[in-house]
């Protein structure tokens, strides 16, 4: 929709009746100053990517006078809407999007509302010596222009968001397009209660109708200060030839090695909470095993035993030839994950290898060779290929083949501290778990803290407030340092 002068007249018109002047946000120093805009009233929603960044550009000035304490209550809108609107925003989401479990969508939106890092995360340095005292603090950057995936649409927009105004910054975001219209309501509802609070509106800021066009705009844009993509390969090299600094959380394709001291009762249990979640559309989920021939066997059965459901190697083809196509030409030419199965139901994909998953099945599994499209694709299924290695050795050697090279997630189920050492050296992933689901690496089940954009080939690894900021340095010559002379 295109927003004319007279419709934002309307809107400003109604907003103002409705929310009244803007409160008072803080009692130390000046309360923000909410200027006469022709945004106010958008609700972060913008058809034009010009107009978004000036907006975001606009509500950033306003931030700037804002205390840690505002941005603080500014974020507890966002956790607050994510929690307690998870039910209503995650069916949208699972609606509009058709991948994933509804159930996990729901949880996606708590989790990120609850656990995303926050204002907690900031921080500053303190140099003090003989000639005086330094002190480092973290900056904004500005408008940060964020592109997220159609895998977590909203959640990442929940988890950006969070991080991003916490350290000051306001954002753009370019959506997904299969996941535009929960993105553009998420955002709606944030701002508007944001407004309503402290007067500030278009700290959030989303293309209601995204393109490779206006994620183009976005990148090229003078008041974009910083990008932030999450996504697959194609965004990460846009982003990295914008010429802008670039924090790319990229693909993943995490192997699991499983060694012959491992307790396999305890790793079934795990990699099938790890790979079966949302249908294992996370960039962090278990995407293919490499498990030693001693074990090969039990392990397998071990799955069984913990609920997940054997194909045979005809039901794999059958279900292979169904899940994947092959794109490129010539040397190019290869296996991606086909659109059909992605992100579906164990049961939907037993039924397209030809037989059926009883009730409450939530992964399937088989084994496969190395070389098999399910190994070496991030193919984002609950379908979950085995492979027999002769040694631990081989085991390792085949989890980096097929890692590519992201360095994003691996997992290794062992009780043998030196092959945990050396698959960690070998692989050398941003995320490395050791005895549990792949979730447990983002601190949930183990230590730690979450974000849904981890950004491997930029280094900044689980993103937080302080990715989000610049050093600035403030320097005082020969005075306050207190002690000795
Ligand atoms: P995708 O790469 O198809 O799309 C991601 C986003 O990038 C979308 O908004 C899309 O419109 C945009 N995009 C794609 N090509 C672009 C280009 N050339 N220029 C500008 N924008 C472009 O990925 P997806 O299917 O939405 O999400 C799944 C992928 O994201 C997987 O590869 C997964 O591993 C990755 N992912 C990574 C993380 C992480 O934290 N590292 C988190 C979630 C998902």
């Amino acid at each position: 929709m295109q927003v004319n002068e007279t419709l934002i007249r309307d809107v400003v018109a109604q907003v103002l009746a409705e929310v009244g002047p803007a409160p008072v946000v803080t009692e130390v120093g000046p309360a923000p100053v909410v200027a006469a805009t022709s945004h106010i009233g958008s609700n972060g929603v913008f058809s034009d990517v010009d107009k978004a960044v000036a907006a975001a550009r606009e509500a950033y000035e306003q931030l700037c006078h804002c205390s840690m304490e505002d941005r603080l209550r500014i974020i507890d809108h966002v956790r607050r809407i994510s929690i307690d609107q998870c039910v209503e925003l995650g069916t949208m989401e699972m609606e509009e999007t058709q991948i994933g479990r509804l159930d996990h969508k729901i949880e996606k939106l708590k989790t990120l509302g609850e656990k995303t890092p926050g204002v907690e995360f900031m921080r500053s340095e303190v140099f003090s010596g003989d000639r005086g005292l330094a002190v480092i603090e973290h900056a904004p950057f500005g408008v940060i222009g964020a592109i997220t995936p159609v895998t977590h649409s909203l959640p990442t927009i929940t988890g950006n968001a969070v991080s991003m105004i916490a350290a000051g910054n306001t954002l753009v975001v370019n959506p997904h397009p299969s996941g535009k219209r929960v993105a553009t309501e998420g955002v709606r509802r944030f701002n508007r209660a944001i407004h309503a609070d402290l007067g500030i509106d278009n700290l959030i800021c989303v293309i209601e109708e995204p393109t490779l066009e206006s994620a183009d705009a976005i990148f090229s844009h003078r008041d974009i200060a910083l990008i932030c993509v999450t996504g697959g390969p194609a965004v990460g090299r846009a982003a990295l030839n914008s010429g802008k600094r670039a924090i790319v959380a990229g693909p993943g394709n995490p192997p699991v090695v499983v060694d012959e001291t491992a307790d396999l009762d305890r790793a079934a249990r795990a990699i099938i909470d790890g790979a079966a979640y949302d249908n294992n559309l996370l960039c962090i989920g278990e995407k293919e095993v490499f498990v030693v021939q001693s074990v090969f066997d039990q392990m397998m059965e071990a799955m069984s035993r913990a609920g997940a459901m054997r194909l045979n190697e005809q039901q794999i083809e059958k279900l292979t030839s169904a899940a994947m196509v092959q794109v490129g030409e010539g040397a190019d030419r290869h296996d991606v994950a086909g659109k059909e199965l992605l992100g579906q139901d164990a049961a939907k994909l037993a039924a397209a290898a030809g037989t059926s998953a009883p009730d409450g099945t939530d992964l399937l599994y088989g084994e496969t060779p190395d070389t098999h499209p399910f190994v070496t694709v991030e193919q984002m299924m609950p379908f979950l290929p085995f492979v027999r290695c002769p040694d631990v050795d081989q085991a390792i050697a085949w989890a980096k083949e097929y890692e590519h090279g992201f360095r994003h997630t691996s997992i290794i189920h062992s009780n043998n501290v030196r092959n945990m050492t050396r698959m960690g050296r070998s692989l050398e992933t941003t995320i490395f778990v050791k005895n549990g689901p792949s979730m447990a690496g983002l601190g949930l089940g183990g230590e730690g803290y979450l974000s849904f954009s981890i950004a491997g080939p930029t280094g900044e690894g689980v993103t937080t407030p302080m990715t989000f900021t610049r050093e600035r340095r403030c320097s005082l010559i020969d005075d306050l340092c207190i002690l000795g002379r």
